[in-house]
This record gives C-alpha cells, structure tokens and sequence, in this order.
C-alpha cells in the first residue's frame, strides 16, 4: 500500500489473535477499512464478531497482531508507548461497553469530566457544564458516578470521550441502556460533537443516524451500507461472505457455479 493519506483510521490487512495459555482466538482477520475526516461509521454484526476488538485497535488500546493501522496518518506500530499515549489523549475519545469501566467511581460527575481533561491543553478542552448539560446530567454533577444509574454512566461516558475535542470519537453500544429519548440526544451529540466516528451498535436509531454501517461477520468485514443500501464487500483473493439469510440456499460448505454476467457473477448451488 501507497503511503496513507490522513485519513482518521486506515487498516491495511488488520489481524487480532488473542493469546490465553491453552489456545489462540483469531478475533479479526484481514481488515481493510478507511475511515475519512466527516465520516460517521456504524459497526454491526452479531455477538462475538470482533466489533468491540476493532474499537480497541482503533484506540489505540491494542496493537494488531498483524497488519499495518494508522491513526490521524500515524502508523501505530511505529509508535512508542508514550507518542500512543499522547495521540491517544488528543485525538481519539473512547466510550467503552461497559459504561462503569470509563468512569471513576468515587469521583463525582464533573470531576470525571475534569480527570479526562487533565492531560490536555486548557484549549482543547469542551468546557464541563455544558458538556454535563448537553448529556442531562446538570443535577447529578456532584454525586458520585458510581451511584449514578446505568443510563446516566452511559451518557457521562460519552460527555467524557467527547470532553477533549476528539478527531475520532470511538463508542461500543453508547446507547444500549438509554430511553429513546436519551438516545436520541445522544446519537445527537455524537454526531454534532465528534464529527468522525466508529459506533459499535445494535441500535437502528444510532446506524440510520450514521454516513455508513460496516459489518463484520466471524472477525471479517463481510458487509457496508450507504444511503440504506447494503453492500457484500469482495475481500482478499475474492472472498465473499454470504449474507445468513442466503445461507439455507447457499449452506456453508455447500459447492457451487460461478455464472459470468457483464457486471457481475451469479452463484448457483452445485447438482442441479
Ligand atoms: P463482539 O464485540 O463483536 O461481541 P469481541 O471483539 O468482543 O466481539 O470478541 C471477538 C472474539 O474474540 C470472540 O470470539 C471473543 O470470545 C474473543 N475475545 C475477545 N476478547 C478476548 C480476550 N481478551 N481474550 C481472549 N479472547 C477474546
Ligand atoms: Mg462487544
């Protein structure tokens, strides 16, 4: 590959391999994915497709196994701790799953928005009142975020990734336990405030709202949608995951005829 233009995140053949004692879990393989400045990406797929595993590449948090990532035109294999920490801090804002894990529990609302800023410059910095009340929580700033609801954490969540102006903002399931109303003003928030984003959601209200939805399948990108329409994507040496919903006339395993047309190829089941 050509060297990166600055896209916000470009993999180039990603592959994640978590290692316990016993055994390896291929989590993602052979990822290309470009996501430009503007861009608003849903990430779909069912549970244990990589998604969550992909929002912490992107973050940062992990380094691939294998394969090249760049952040903000930064090739993060090439960084030491401390630059992917500092990229970290201005760049990107995380929102993780579980929304107890972005929080400090003993700190208060407002403090936590103060703690995820400490490591910037004070310009950088979105200031907290509004911050708190564009998320509803004004009335809770001073209670401890551990003794705030779930939906409430989650929404403190998103005010914090968002507190320092993030390039990219990163969000695994932001909305999974918000009212629709909260939802709604938070999917509002993401997109007027982190104006590129990569969103893990299960959630139509979040993926309409976004310029794009990629979906993975078993660790691989199988699908993206533009403008409601949703694409196969052909991937690496012409790989094509079926959609589930073909699976019964096309069963995995099963062999079949590739039919020439002039824009494309049919497939047709083997034997009859
Ligand atoms: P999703 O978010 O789409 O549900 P994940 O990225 O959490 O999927 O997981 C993808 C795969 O990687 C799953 O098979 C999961 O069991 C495995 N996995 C995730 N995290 C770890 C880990 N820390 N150690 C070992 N395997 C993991
Ligand atoms: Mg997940």
């Amino acid at each position: 590959m050509t060297a990166p233009a600055n896209a916000a995140v470009r993999c180039d053949g990603v592959v994640q391999i978590y290692k316990t004692r016993e055994i390896e879990v291929v989590a993602l393989r052979d990822i290309d994915l470009v996501v430009e400045d503007g861009e608003s990406v849903a990430l779909l797929g069912p549970s244990g497709a990589g998604k969550s595993t992909l929002l912490w590449l992107l973050a940062g948090l992990l380094r691939p196994s294998a394969g090249r990532l760049w952040l903000g035109g930064a090739e993060v294999g090439r960084l030491g701790p401390r630059a992917l920490d500092r990229l970290r801090a201005a760049q990107i804002g995380v929102v993780m799953q579980n929304p107890a894990r972005n929080l400090i529990p003993y700190a208060s609302a407002a403090q936590n928005v103060a703690f995820a800023q400490r490591a910037v410059r004070r310009r950088a910095r979105r200031p907290a009142g509004e911050l708190l009340e564009r998320v509803g929580l004004t009335s809770v700033r001073d209670r401890p975020a551990g003794l705030l609801s779930g939906g409430e954490q989650q929404r403190l969540a998103v005010a914090i990734a968002l507190a320092n102006r993030p390039r990219l903002l990163l969000a695994d399931e932001p909305t999974s336990q918000l009212d629709a109303e909260s939802g709604r003003a938070v999917v509002e928030l993401i997109k007027e405030m982190g104006p590129t984003s990569v969103v893990v959601t299960h959630d139509p209200r979040v993926s309409e709202a976004m310029s794009r939805t990629v979906t993975i399948r078993d660790g691989r990108i199988g699908a993206e949608g533009r403008d409601g329409e949703d694409f196969v994507v052909i991937g690496r040496e012409g790989a094509v995951q079926l959609p589930p919903e073909y699976h019964e006339l096309l069963p995995p395993g099963s062999m079949a005829r590739v039919e020439p047309l002039r824009d494309g190829v049919i497939l047709r089941r083997a034997g009859e």
